[in-house]
């Protein structure tokens, strides 16, 4: 971190700002040019809080050269990050896919949704029990029964379950879940992030509904200070003024993401886009871009989906999307796990 100082600053504000600085671990370093004047920062900067800084009278400017998160950063751990979940895995060189139904809504429909995926070569079942709906009107989710017919369609397929938690207070109900999601509105939930952190569960995270990948790598660093770093990013779309598709697909932040973190990156074309012919071109992309995993939405009905069935794949055309996603996934030397 560096501190520009203003012109006027005597070498007695000057030392009580160092002085105030030794708070943090850090080592104030003074430079002294012709004209002006700086204090270097070096060591952790992590809990250097910016503003604190920016405050003080004296300071013109306050710049970081290093990033604000430590444990998700690839500087201080270069290798990817590998997550094991039931025997599968998540990076490492290969492409998990996760599929399944916006809502848990029926046990029918959600195994026959389980075996169609898994039967198209999907790795992962997905399905929202608590939903976050725009509407308080609208389908809520199943809750605990919904989490209760994830368990039978995973002992139906032995697909690992992927299901949303929305409240804290729930959290026992996740005991037996293979990956817990934080969806996009939880994404700075940061009481949900820190208890996340304190058990040893697999966090598939998404990006805030206008998150800076930043604030993404923040989010997931709120889990991982707490202890747990099986953090998987979701790259989900992001509002922007373009009204044409549900949110706008960050396609860049997948490359961007994985330079910056060691995190394994999902990207999820289906609330990316909200539109169901625009999913297997933008997973084509996701794919070719990097993408560790991909979560797709897939229906038995679509037209009669109790939620977001306009983005909704349907059996067939999520088969079709598969074979395609095989084939790039190989050329891109990043095969699907059998
Ligand atoms: C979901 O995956 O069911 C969901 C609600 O997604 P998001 O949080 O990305 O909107
Ligand atoms: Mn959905």
């Amino acid at each position: 971190m560096v501190i520009v100082l203003k012109n006027q600053a005597t070498k007695k504000q000057i030392d009580e700002l160092i002085n105030w600085l030794t708070r943090y671990d850090v080592k104030p370093n003074l430079v002294e040019g012709v004209h002006s004047r700086i204090i270097g920062l070096i060591g952790d900067t992590t809990a250097v809080d910016i503003e604190s800084v920016q405050a003080k009278e004296i300071v013109e400017a306050v710049k970081r050269v290093q990033e604000p998160y430590k444990n998700a950063n690839r500087r201080f751990h270069p290798e990817d990050t590998v997550i094991d979940v039931r025997g599968r895995k998540i990076g490492g060189g290969t492409l998990t896919v996760i599929a399944g139904p916006c809502s848990v809504e029926t046990e029918e429909q959600t195994i026959k949704t389980a075996i169609a995926v898994k039967e198209a070569g999907a790795t992962m079942l997905r399905g929202g029990a608590f939903k976050p709906r725009t509407s308080p009107y609208a389908f809520q989710g199943l809750g605990r029964e919904g989490i209760e017919i994830l368990r039978k369609a995973r002992e139906e397929t032995g697909l690992p379950i992927v299901t949303e938690i929305m409240d804290l207070s729930d959290i026992d109900l996740f005991d037996d879940v293979d990956i817990i999601q934080v969806g996009a509105r939880n994404s700075q939930n940061f009481t949900l992030l820190k208890a996340l952190g304190r058990c040893d569960k697999p966090v598939l995270l998404k990006r805030g509904l206008s998150g800076t990948l930043q604030e993404l790598l923040m989010s997931a660093e709120y889990i991982m200070s707490e202890g747990n770093s099986k953090v998987i990013l979701c790259e989900r779309g992001i509002r922007t003024y373009e009204t044409a598709t549900r949110n706008v697909l960050d396609l860049a932040s997948v490359p961007l993401l994985h330079q910056k973190t060691h995190l394994p990156v999902t990207v999820d074309p289906s609330h990316a886009t909200g539109i169901a012919s625009l999913i297997e071109p933008c997973a084509l992309g996701a794919v070719a871009v990097g993408c560790d995993a991909l979560e797709i939405e897939v229906h038995i009905d679509p037209p009669h989906a109790w939620s977001d069935g306009a983005q909704s794949l349907t059996p067939a055309q999520f088969a079709a999307t598969m074979d395609k996603l095989r084939a790039m996934a190989e050329f891109c030397g990043r095969p699907i796990e059998k």
